[in-house]
């Protein structure tokens, strides 16, 4: 079994992970960083980025990502294609354990292994997802100035993904299956009070469709759950917001996590509930899910476990 001795170990290789491996390696940590399933993250299963600073034209996802890690791996990371498969957090130095059987062991560790957005899993939407499907209306709303967009689900994101959608589509179709909504109250009221905003109740995307030259989403087909009557909509964006789930299996009774098995962190902070075990991204975050606020979560991240590094020695 190889064993990887290090400073600080980074498990996930998106913005955040990344962000904390540039910091890390140019405060002289040596970090080795194991970039898990999916190198790069949600952004490479993206495709036009307009959001991210620094770019005066659209990049494209899986683009920055690779610049990232070049960024990464030219400042000093050591970077590791594997996928960790158990961790121990209850003695020092920490041990993660590769599914390639690498051991890495380390003082500090900083979990950025991120969250998938939950997809509906239905016929139409892997060859539409990017060229009119969506799971984030901050990152993709405004490719939808003046056109017609749905918004799936009835929960907290849903309602703000829709209100934030009314600045550039001409109108918002909420679809959810259901009769009420989950979301907050005071967003449920702005809800009702938008014009731009139609609700369909008690309702289910069945099937996407749309041109394959060039890959364009046109119409969802939706289906009544009371009587199952089907309807064709016209629509040319749609945005999935039926939740996400963090990728904090490896973690579960080995840091605290809320009920929704979000890793918990102190107050302005990224530090775990084990000192010197760090979380930065999407696996600590479920309101903003944005690179640049996982990039500067990494930031923070990489910058607190220099300090506890430094304190410590
Ligand atoms: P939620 O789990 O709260 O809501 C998911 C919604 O999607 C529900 O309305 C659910 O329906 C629906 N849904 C789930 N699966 C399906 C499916 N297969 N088909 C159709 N509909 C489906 O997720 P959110 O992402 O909205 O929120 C996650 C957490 O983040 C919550 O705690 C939320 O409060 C928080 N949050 C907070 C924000 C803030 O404070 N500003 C902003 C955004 C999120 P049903 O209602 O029938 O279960």
């Amino acid at each position: 079994m190889t064993e990887n001795k290090t400073k600080l170990l980074i498990i996930g290789s998106g913005p955040a992970g990344y962000t904390a491996a540039i910091y890390a390696a140019r405060a002289n940590l040596n970090p080795h960083l194991v970039s898990g399933l999916t190198p790069g993250g949600q952004l490479t299963i993206t495709t036009d980025v307009e959001n991210y600073p620094g770019y005066e034209n659209v990049i494209q996802g899986p683009w920055l990502m690779e610049q990232m890690a070049s960024q990464a791996k030219k400042v000093g990371t050591v970077i590791h294609d594997d996928i960790i498969k158990e961790v121990d957090f209850s003695k020092k130095p920490f041990l993660a354990i590769g599914e390639s059987n690498k051991q890495y062991i380390a003082e500090s560790v900083i979990i950025s292994t991120g969250a998938q957005a939950r997809w509906l899993k239905i016929k139409g939407e892997d060859k539409f997802k990017g060229y009119g499907i969506s799971a984030c209306a901050t990152c993709d709303g405004f490719f939808f100035k003046d056109k017609e967009v749905a918004v799936i689900g009835g929960g907290n994101t849903a309602a703000e993904e829709a209100l934030f959608l009314t600045n550039f589509a001409s109108k918002v179709n909420i679809i959810h299956r259901r009769d009420s909504l989950r979301s907050e109250k005071i967003l449920q009221e702005r809800l009702f009070k938008n014009p731009k905003i139609k609700i369909h109740w008690n309702k289910i995307v069945k099937e996407f469709k749309g041109k394959d030259s060039p890959r364009e989403l046109e119409k969802i087909i939706i289906s009544d759950i009371k009587n199952n009557s089907q309807e064709e909509m016209d629509i040319n964006g749609v945005f999935i917001a039926i939740g996400h789930d963090p990728a904090t299996k490896l973690f579960l009774n080995k840091l605290k996590m809320d009920d929704e098995n979000y890793i918990l962190t102190k107050p302005d902070s990224t530090e775990t509930s084990v000192e010197g075990v760090y979380a930065a991204g999407d696996v600590k975050d479920k309101i903003y899910r944005q690179a640049v606020t996982a990039a500067g979560m990494g930031c923070m991240a990489a910058l607190e476990a220099e300090k506890y590094l430094s304190n410590k020695n």
